[in-house]
């Protein structure tokens, strides 16, 4: 299986997974690089795969419906032009000879799913939308901070191994707050050289993996004592909780420059 993150508008991955011969392809966005890439690989669009409603990872769905008569998954829970099948959390669906199953991990929006897959190649793999980005999270635009909080710690009792697919490339700005929030934390400065790297050569930081996010990001370690104590320094008035302190953190973020 061949795992191709196509970039689409400033920062957006539409991410493609294929055989050689049969692909899918999360959030599209956009149909166009989607369209181009399938024609260039000779492939097959067999399945779209939606984790939410926001237009940066929709506006292609049927541009492609129609081109290629893919059959389209999305939440429940959101409204999302169909015809598609409806998921929730404890659904699986088959894509590519793959098992998927569906979590449900509302914060960025109130119905957001993710789709992950204990085994491609041998490597867990986890499509997670505007959850969860490398060094980061997404914005609670319909969420709370404690269905965010329960839906990352969801993400983080995943197998280490499995690869993250986030929709974008906001990485290195995530690195810049982490390192605010855990200016000690020697893995988050090794973490952000090879992020540096990658990018000058313009390319992609991701996927990450579970076991990474776990050593450098700041929004699945607020349980750790530095992380809350960050919080407080930042925030006196952060109550002595695991959901207060991810607020804080989540707050801070919004207000950093
Ligand atoms: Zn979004
Ligand atoms: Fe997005």
């Amino acid at each position: 299986m061949n795992l191709i993150p196509l970039p689409a508008f400033q920062d957006n991955y539409l991410w493609v997974l294929h055989d050689g011969q049969r692909a899918l392809v999360v959030d599209p966005g956009d149909a166009q690089p989607v369209l181009a890439f399938l024609r260039r690989e000779g492939l097959q669009l067999d399945a779209i795969l939606v984790t939410h409603h926001h237009p940066d990872h929709i506006g292609g769905l049927d541009v492609l419906r129609d081109a290629t008569a893919a059959r389209v998954w999305g939440p429940a829970r959101e409204t999302i032009p169909g015809p598609l099948t409806k998921l929730t959390d404890g659904d699986s669906i088959t894509a590519l000879g793959l098992r998927f199953e569906v979590l449900d991990v509302p914060g960025h929006t109130s119905g957001h799913i993710a789709y992950y897959c204990a085994g491609i190649d041998g490597t867990p793999l986890l499509f997670c939308g505007d959850t969860l980005f490398s060094g980061g999270c997404g914005r609670l635009f319909e969420g709370t901070p404690a269905q965010m909080l329960a839906s990352l710690d969801k993400l983080a009792s995943l197998p280490g191994a499995t690869r993250v697919c986030c929709t974008h490339e906001y990485t290195l700005s995530n690195l810049k707050f982490a390192r605010a929030v855990e200016p000690h934390n020697a893995e988050l400065i090794h973490y952000t050289q090879r992020c540096e790297e990658l990018r000058a050569q313009n390319l992609p930081t991701l996927p990450s993996t579970i076991e990474q996010e776990k050593q450098i990001n700041p929004f699945l370690r607020t349980r750790l004592a530095a992380v809350a104590q960050a919080a407080r320094m930042h925030d006196a008035a952060t109550p002595p909780d695991d959901v207060a302190v991810f607020a804080t953190i989540r707050q801070w973020k919004n207000e950093f420059k």
